[in-house]
């Protein structure tokens, strides 16, 4: 029989020393971790039993047990399920088995105490949190793939010793942990405070949880039960223990149906990013439960990628449980259950837009972005289904609205839905043009994402308007009859000054016109052509694409007192200096980098001095 002395991983060592001498207040969450432990190795077991129903010969029970052994100071937490070789035990305990163990270490030092918590759920260091109440944990384990008992110890001061020890007559499958509890935390020694914990943090595990006689738990699956008897702390508590958020989440959907098809699903909302959501380990997808047998984690098929911030449960019995969890995936009648889902979740979205106004926006404001690539992606196949969540800032109020909404509030004579593209909110209100819009009654929405644009470009319209930016170039919309005459007319005389002005400043503008619209501004800039403003600041981001440029138009207004100026300039150089810095103005006021920022200011500072 093996029987060895290991160090642990260095990162394991530095792991177990936060948590031990870290002052937390909140350390009975250990509990909860090796309860979670218990029921995940009770779910392994009765999975893998569905194709392999040998491994329950020696015992069909499926429990957690809690016992307490007051002289010894010992707390002790038993299961019944799959257990683990010599190998897996030196695999899963003595190693932090993930790699993105350092980048845990390093967030765990910078948290404040009580993202601590959150943090360790979410990089599975569950089982080490024993260390904070226990001078000593010994871990006696039986796999029904082995013939021999693993026994494991440890100090927590950076060894452990592992041996294969002959089986217990009272250990015939699964896994006892045995807690030698230290100085401070003799609570967890005492009945009412064990009961008080495990109902509080493991009411809804799905296996019985003894207390000597006493069953602490109610078994029955949370999502399994009548809406009308779930309470929302009940809803909270079961959302933090099931997907590892120390926070309530933002909110949750529980769909029950019934009819052809069949299932249950409960959908939570994190309030909160994950922290690994942006990152390549973020695994999306719900857990799928067939017949009250766990099925799979991350189920990916069953909802759509812009909605994969969201978390939940989905159970129905009408899956064959005898193939395996990558051809499941493909069921047809997973297929349609996610439809089903996706549908659902749109529907109820939707409510929430209308119904409480700002929740949604809190869920904007997280995961918007997420939903607005899912317009763009694959080039909008789902646009038409998403179209609907989406909400602006606009400058009916300055606040977020729907497409709809501002499609109901367009004068009839307004043709295109207007938007204008800018950093952030506070700066675009102020702009000139969109001054010059809301004042003629023309709402304007507010794109402060470097994405928007490009959504908006996706979904080309909206109940048949189409998006138009109040840069581009066709301006007859805003003018009537008579501001057209008098600016055509105003053209017409200062034919040979605008085509002056166009050869004097050469490649980099395509047009020079007059623009009655510019409000208190001296120039504006606008394009033509595919290409507008906010996509090359955009692409100019993107390697290779620096040099994709807009096809730009200067305005002038024809009322400033500069470009009375301007037109009586006579000193050539004099006036392509003035040029030169109205140019770059007009790039800096779109949020345009400016070509060369020291010309720049020479120029302005000549044009002052003068
Ligand atoms: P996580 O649960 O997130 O994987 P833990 O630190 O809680 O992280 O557990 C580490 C691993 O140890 C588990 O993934 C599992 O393989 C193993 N393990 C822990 N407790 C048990 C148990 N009671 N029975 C079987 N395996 C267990
Ligand atoms: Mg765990």
């Amino acid at each position: 029989m093996r029987k060895q002395t290991e160090n642990f991983q260095a990162e394991t060592k530095e792991l177990l020393n936060l948590m031990i001498h870290s002052i937390y207040t909140n350390k009975e969450i250990f509990l909860r971790e090796l309860i979670s432990n218990a029921s995940d190795a009770i779910d392994k077991l009765k999975f893998k039993s569905l194709t392999d129903t040998e491994l329950l010969k020696d015992s069909k029970d499926f429990k957690i047990e809690i016992k307490v052994d007051k002289d010894k100071n010992q707390l002790i937490i038993e299961d019944t399920g799959i257990g683990m070789t010599f190998n897996e035990v030196n695999e899963n305990i003595g190693t932090i088995a993930k790699s993105g163990s350092k980048a845990f270490i390093e967030k765990f030092k910078e948290a404040k105490e009580n993202e601590q918590l959150d943090i360790i759920g979410q990089f599975g260091v569950g089982f080490y949190s024993a260390f904070m109440v226990s001078s000593d944990i010994t871990l006696y384990t039986k796999s029904p793939y082995s013939d021999v008992t693993i026994k494991w110890s440890s100090k927590g001061d950076g060894t452990y010793e592992i041996e294969e020890i002959e089986n217990l007559e009272d250990l015939k499958r699964g896994t006892r942990i045995v807690l030698t509890i230290n100085e401070e935390s003799k609570e967890f020694l005492e009945d009412y405070k064990i009961r008080t914990v495990v109902r509080k943090h493991s009411n809804s595990i799905k296996y019985p949880i003894y207390f000597g006689e006493e069953k602490l738990n109610d078994e029955t699956p949370l999502w399994k039960k009548d809406k009308k008897d779930i309470t929302e702390e009940q809803y909270n508590e079961f959302y933090k223990n099931t997907f590892y958020d120390h926070e309530d989440p933002l909110l949750h959907f529980h769909l029950k149906v019934q009819g052809s098809l069949e299932y249950t699903a409960l959908i939570y909302i994190p309030k909160r990013t994950p922290m690994d959501f942006y990152t390549r380990d973020y695994k999306r997808g719900l857990q799928l439960y067939t017949k009250n047998v766990f099925i799979m984690e991350n189920a990916e098929s069953l909802i759509p990628e812009y909605f994969s911030f969201m978390k939940g449960i989905v159970d129905t019995d009408n899956l064959s449980l005898n193939i395996s969890r990558e051809i499941l995936q493909q069921d047809n009648e997973l297929i349609k259950i996610s439809k089903n889902i996706e549908k659902k979740i749109e529907t109820e979205l939707k409510k929430l837009i209308k119904d409480d106004r700002e929740k949604y926006i809190t869920l904007w404001e997280t995961f918007g972005r997420t939903i607005k690539f899912g317009v763009q992606d694959m080039f909008g196949i789902n646009k038409e289904k998403l179209q609907d969540l989406l909400i602006f800032k606009s400058s009916f109020e300055d606040k977020y609205t729907t497409l709809k909404e501002y499609v109901e509030r367009m004068k009839e004579e307004q043709k295109e839905i207007y938007y204008v593209t800018g950093e952030n909110e506070e700066f675009l209100k102020v702009l000139p043009k969109v001054k010059v819009f809301k004042d003629k009654g023309f709402e304007v929405l507010y794109l402060t994402d470097r994405i928007d644009e490009f959504t908006l470009k996706t979904l080309m319209k909206y109940n048949e308007k189409i998006f138009k930016s109040i840069n581009d170039s066709d301006l007859s919309n805003l003018e009537d009859e008579k501001e057209k005459e008098t600016r055509e007319n105003l053209e017409k005389e200062n034919k040979t000054l605008l085509e002056k002005i166009k050869n004097l400043l050469g490649e980099k503008i395509e047009e020079v016109r007059l623009n009655n619209n510019l409000g208190s501004g001296a120039v504006g800039l606008a394009s033509k052509g595919e290409i507008s403003l906010e996509m090359e600041k955009t692409l100019s981001e993107i390697p290779g694409n620096e040099n994709i440029k807009a096809q730009k138009i200067l305005e002038f207004n024809p009322t400033h007192p500069l470009f009375e100026k301007i037109k009586n300039i006579s000193d050539e150089d004099e006036l392509k200096d003035l040029l030169y810095v109205l140019y770059n103005q007009s790039l800096l006021i779109e949020g345009l980098q400016i070509e060369n920022p020291v010309e720049f200011a020479e120029k302005l500072n000549k044009i002052i001095s003068k």
